[in-house]
């Protein structure tokens, strides 16, 4: 990363931005990928297995490429990967996938950025299998609060976008393990950090820290 600047923006789950010298950007990149030759300083990357393109016939071939991309040291996060029960493979096959890559996590000692959509009974089930040392941070969270309360209870991060960021849900997480990202909306990630200031009644300077101090946590960073 390039410490010039200080960093006041953090893209944790992009598909289209890339970082700059205010923003740190977490690019995703799907099994099969490399990480580009060339890429602008503050770009970090996260490398997984998305649930919706899982076959019964493709799962151990991408397996074995994720591992070359994710030994590449700017991949930080393994993901995305998780549950999807309305759209990919079957949910034991989801499932397989899922907890190889958590385990090539563990060995890489490093988070994982969740995919989830109804599948939160096979998350939970893995998580109590897997033990994760490191956070299991899930992207693009826009369920309940109710839902919301017992992830945050049952140890789960938060990547919200802005349709994730209700009084609702920040009602119940805690401050300490939200994240907040863009995907592939395409909007500034300034819009998503001007939404998430304005629903948790804070000033910009001060979301800015909250975020800020999360990711250091995460990663043990000091930016
Ligand atoms: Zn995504």
């Amino acid at each position: 990363m390039n410490p010039g600047r200080e960093i006041r923006y953090i893209d944790f789950h992009t598909h289209h931005s890339r970082g700059s010298d205010d923003t740190i950007a977490i690019v995703n990149l799907m099994a099969g990928e490399n990480v580009p030759a060339d890429f602008s300083a503050n770009t970090l990357f996260s490398a997984g297995i998305h649930p919706w393109f899982i076959t019964e016939e493709n799962s151990l071939q991408l397996l074995t490429e994720l591992v070359l991309t994710a030994a590449h040291p700017h991949v930080v996060l393994i993901g995305e990967a998780g549950f999807d029960r309305l759209k990919g493979a079957r949910m034991e096959v989801q499932y397989s996938a899922f907890i190889n890559q958590a385990a090539m996590a563990g060995e890489l000692n490093k988070p994982m950025v969740i995919h989830c959509v109804r599948g939160w009974e096979e998350l939970r089930r893995a998580c109590r299998e897997v033990k994760p040392d490191r956070p299991w941070i899930i992207h693009g969270f826009r369920g309940s609060g109710k839902l919301a309360a017992t992830l945050d209870d049952e140890g789960f991060w938060f990547s919200l976008g802005k349709r994730g960021i209700t009084p609702e849900i920040l009602g119940v997480i805690s401050r300490e393990r939200i994240l907040l990202e863009t995907d592939d909306t395409g909007e500034p990630i300034a819009d998503v950090y001007r939404h998430f200031a304005d629903k948790a009644g804070c000033d910009e300077e001060t979301a800015s820290g909250i975020i800020r101090n999360n990711f250091n946590t995460l990663f043990n960073f000091r930016i």
